[in-house]
């Protein structure tokens, strides 16, 4: 059966739990490790990812209690107005509230989830798990790469 484009046809206050879930296209790049400029608020991303994400899945281990593992780990949709400056432009949830598509890549227009990785979208290929961060986390931003 076709799957109904909900997301073309409700605005993102409405979805469902499920729906909002579903839109997330497993990119990964929201649990990378940022620095903020205290004085431009520059924010920046490191090749870094939390020590949950897994990174042969490009996921996160431990999804439902996130929150309360990483407290710097908001929840998207409680906290969208305040995430939405700082999320990647290739990530679903802000191509949507900037009333853009869904990328061909993403898994509900290609029907399937390894496109994210095969179009080169995702951090599988070059991300680290914290844990093995240098002493010096500057040795770790991503200086040509932006939200
Ligand atoms: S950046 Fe957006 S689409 Fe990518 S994993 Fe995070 S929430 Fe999902
Ligand atoms: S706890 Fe999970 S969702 Fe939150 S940043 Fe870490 S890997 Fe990502």
């Amino acid at each position: 059966m076709k799957q109904e484009r909900f997301w073309e046809t409700k605005p993102l206050v409405d979805l469902s739990e499920q729906e909002w879930e579903a839109l997330c296209d497993g990119c990964g790049k929201c649990c990378l490790l940022k620095l903020e400029d205290e004085d431009t608020q520059e924010i920046v991303f490191t090749n870094l990812c939390c020590q949950y994400f897994e990174l042969n899945i490009c996921q996160c281990s431990r999804y439902p209690e996130r929150s309360k593992l990483v407290p710097d780990c908001l929840d998207l949709r409680s906290n969208f107005n305040e995430c939405l400056p700082w999320l990647p432009s290739t990530c679903a949830y802000r191509l949507l509230a900037n009333g853009e598509p869904l990328a061909d890549w993403h898994y509900l227009i290609s029907g399937r989830r390894e496109s994210v990785h095969e179009a080169g979208v995702s951090i599988r290929s070059y991300a680290l798990s914290e844990e093995t961060a240098s002493d010096d986390i500057d040795d770790h931003i991503l200086s040509d790469w932006r939200p």
